[in-house]
């Protein structure tokens, strides 16, 4: 058909599966097992749904303040968004618009590639060296913008605020995105950095540590130039991407501090207890810092893990592509959660190996 001569054609991410199953345990897509702090529960309940017949405030202000606040910025450098995927591709629309190609690692977050080629933003990718980590040489090429996350996904691995640093000394031309969706879990955030660089924008997410995923609320912190730049791409494609109850609950959970630490520090002590577990059983994986593990077995190839688990009504992620094919993610879950999974792969485990 001529129509389809002008349809913009993309290979879409593919998200983790959200099985409609009672019963499972669900370690595929990084969500937290605790439910959001108290606060967000009460307010979620007493909640004013005649609110609801007006439209959001355009510039999520009270959350902007409260994550200002948090962070010790000023309002004009947050920018918040439904999730940081919301951020994360405003952010590629936005700085990304060189001939260049943007870099990032060949290991990494499966949606970068996926928003280079919505927005024909040419890429090239860089090899995380033998030990999954960043190599910070290969980002001194000429490039039109960088992008990791750190720590990575679905590695784990956190790189040092130096390796951080390196990188956006050697880029101050581009923007360079640090995606820190998982920095709340052991990483070292390079918001201290920001004060030397007005071309570092630090995005976050209120998904993994604050309990929040379904709710979408994603930020980033930079210099106010460019969270000026964000906001005129954001309020160029539409005013109200947060909405109403979404922009209170974040205020809600970006009170409860105390909340939050005890639900990180929680999932980071049941991490190091599952990593020695795994230890135990014969695998393999990069010393994670964030809410999951990325583990391949001395024997068993990943995909028959992933396999026999998901028989077992236990899902963790598994992706058939080069260097990670033979490697399952799991999230962190409770420790009931994680001391099923251990109990299953230690009988599995007996009769494959
Ligand atoms: N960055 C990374 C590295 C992620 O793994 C994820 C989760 N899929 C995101 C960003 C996006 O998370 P959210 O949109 O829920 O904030």
């Amino acid at each position: 058909m001529e129509w389809e001569n002008n349809v913009r054609k993309v290979v879409p991410y593919v998200a983790g599966e959200q099985p409609n199953k009672p019963g499972i345990i669900k370690l595929n897509t990084n969500e937290c097992p605790y439910p959001p702090a108290p606060g967000v529960q009460k307010l979620a309940a007493q909640m004013d749904c005649g609110a609801l017949r007006l439209y959001p405030d355009p510039n999520t202000a009270p959350l902007v303040d409260a994550l200002a606040e948090y962070y010790g910025v000023e309002p004009g450098q947050v920018f918040v968004g439904v999730g940081s995927d919301d951020v994360l591709a405003m952010a590629f629309m936005t700085f990304f618009n060189s001939s260049q190609p943007i870099l990032f690692p060949d290991v990494t977050y499966s949606f970068y590639d996926v928003w280079a080629e919505l927005f024909r933003i040419p890429y090239r990718t860089c090899a995380l060296d033998h030990d999954w980590h960043i190599r910070p040489e290969d980002y001194r090429q000429p490039n039109g913008g960088v992008v990791f996350p750190n720590p990575n996904a679905p590695t784990g691995l956190a790189e040092s605020l130096e390796t951080v640093e390196e990188i956006i000394q050697a880029n101050r031309d581009v923007v360079v995105i640090v995606d820190e969706a998982y920095v709340d879990f052991g990483g070292v955030s390079a918001l201290s950095l920001l004060e030397k660089y007005e071309n570092l924008l630090v995005v976050q997410t209120f998904s993994k540590s604050r309990s929040m995923a379904g709710l979408r609320v994603g930020f980033c912190i930079g210099s106010k130039k460019l969270i000026g730049y964000l906001n005129d791409v954001k309020f160029s494609f539409n005013s109200y991407t947060m909405n109403y109850p979404s922009q209170l609950l974040g205020v809600e959970a970006i009170r409860d501090d105390a909340y939050f630490k005890s639900v990180t520090s929680k999932i980071v002590d049941t991490r190091e207890r599952v990593k020695r577990e795994l230890t135990e059983l014969g695998f393999v994986f990069p010393d994670s810092r964030a809410n999951f593990i990325f583990a391949s077995h001395k024997t068993v190839p990943g995909e028959k893990i992933f396999k026999a688990l998901r028989e077992a009504d236990i899902y963790v992620r598994y992706w058939n592509k080069p260097r990670v094919d033979n490697s399952v993610r799991i999230t962190i879950g409770t420790d009931q959660q994680m001391d099923r999974l251990i109990a299953f792969l230690k009988g599995f485990l007996a009769e494959a190996g």
